[in-house]
């Protein structure tokens, strides 16, 4: 039995919550190995639209389990709004379809406000955070400074060791930035509030899908974000905390020795970013406005306006490489049907000389786009289900892309709904 990941090729928002929605259809284990709250992944099907945040994208289909791994960041307070939410539309969430690792560390209530009481201090220098404590989180994790989920279990140690952090955390909290610090009843109110309440749902993942493996059964392993925010790999400093790739997905979920068959790397037909950072190809004023109109490209968790631009042949060859990505999925490429020509990036200018290779984050304030254009279909393509269907422009904008990035595209999805999708394969 083939197990599979389902990752993002770019900045993040590429469409994986849309393809993981569709593809659990085939797995049994739904497993999300990294990242927190800092991002969402949009699904719309029968039960209604969703940002999930946390919930890994197979919570709405009935028999498969759900896992959030020990590299995810877990915030309990988060977790159980978005649970509340996913419920009050009708689906179950037990702990028969979502098991929390007893290994994933909790991000703890000053995670958020370090968060942004660094992006004040650092005013126009800001990274773009999110505000929802991911980089304090990680950067705590990797100091051994924060609580794993199943110290709940053991409430007699865990007391003592939250004092212990917490007269740690709070020298930085009221020395450097001036803030108030966290006390004993905030933390044990906190506890009683949320923790308590994700307690049934915790579990030892690891050996959980160790059988399930050995049973037969299938995992897809579901990213958040893309490969270009990959902590070492991606554009740092813009980068998230964490680590984005496939090849983290063992890690993060617990189980070291998990086979991934497939690769499945999600690329949007053209290029979105949220937040800072260098992002070549970006386009500006009216084009970029109609574009991101026609793609509504607004932040899934702040609402922001993504930066828009053309497909980065560039940027998407070395995020198909990072990701080790075996198939691609294009999303949106219905979004694109209102141009007559589509603009595509497909090298770099850097210093006066073209280049096809990502260069080095630093490199990459200089680089300009060059950009090619190939002809628009100037159709609406969404009620289309076969590659050939599609108009033959169609056609050769997705051949083009394929050819450039050096990766099969099995799946091109037409509409942000279930069954808005060709495949093939
Ligand atoms: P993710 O984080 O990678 O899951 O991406 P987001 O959820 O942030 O962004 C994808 C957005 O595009 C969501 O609003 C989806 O409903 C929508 N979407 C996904 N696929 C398609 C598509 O093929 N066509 C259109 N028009 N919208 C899509």
């Amino acid at each position: 039995m083939s197990n599979c990941a389902v990752v993002g090729i770019n900045w993040g928002d590429e469409g994986k919550g849309r393809m993981v929605d569709l593809l659990t259809e085939d797995y049994d284990v739904v497993v999300r190995f990294q990242g927190g709250g800092n991002a969402g992944h949009t699904v719309e099907n029968e039960f209604g639209k969703f940002a999930l945040h946390l919930l890994p994208s197979g919570i709405f289909r009935k028999g498969v389990v759900n896992i959030l791994g020990n590299g995810v960041a877990l915030d309990p307070e988060n977790l159980l709004a978005e649970i509340e939410t996913v419920r009050a539309k009708g689906v179950d969430i037990t702990p028969e379809n979502l098991l929390i690792s007893d290994r994933a560390s909790l991000l703890l209530p000053w995670h958020r406000d370090l968060d942004a009481l660094e992006e004040a201090r650092l005013k126009d220098k800001k990274y773009g955070s999110t505000k929802q404590g991911i980089a304090p989180f990680y950067s705590d994790k990797y100091q051994k400074k924060t609580v794993m989920a199943g110290q709940l279990l053991h409430p007699e140690k865990l007391i003592e060791h939250l004092a212990d952090i917490a007269e740690w955390k709070n020298l930085t909290l009221t020395k450097v930035y001036g803030a108030e610090p966290y006390t004993m009843d905030m933390l044990k109110d906190w506890l009683s509030e949320y923790c308590e309440k994700i307690k049934p749902f915790i579990a030892d993942t690891g050996a959980y899908l160790r059988k399930a493996q050995a049973d037969g059964k299938r995992i897809l392993f579901e990213a958040q974000l893309g490969a270009l925010r990959d902590l070492d790999l991606g554009i740092y400093p813009y980068t998230t905390s964490s680590n984005t790739l496939a090849a983290y997905a063992p890690i993060g979920s617990g189980f070291p020795g998990a086979k991934i068959d497939d690769v499945v790397g999600v690329v949007k037909a053209y290029s979105t970013c949220v937040g800072e950072g260098p992002f070549v190809c970006e386009m500006f004023g009216e084009e970029a406005e109609r574009l991101r109109e026609a793609g509504f490209e607004y932040g899934a968790k702040t609402g922001r306006p993504r930066r828009v631009g053309p497909l980065d042949i560039v940027a998407t060859r070395y995020g198909v490489r990072a990701q080790a990505a075996t198939e691609i999925a294009l999303t949106k490429l219905d979004v694109l049907s209102y141009l007559d020509e589509i603009p595509v990036c497909t090298a770099y200018e850097v210093c006066g000389e073209e280049t096809e290779e990502f260069p080095f984050p630093t490199a990459l304030e200089a680089a300009k786009p060059v950009i090619k254009t190939l002809k628009g279909w100037k159709s609406d393509i969404s009620g289309v289900r076969s590659f050939d269907d599609l108009p033959r422009e169609a056609r050769e904008y997705v051949e083009f892309i394929e050819k450039s990035i050096e990766c099969p595209i099995t799946y091109i999805s037409v509409g942000p709904e279930r069954d808005s999708i060709i495949i093939r394969k």
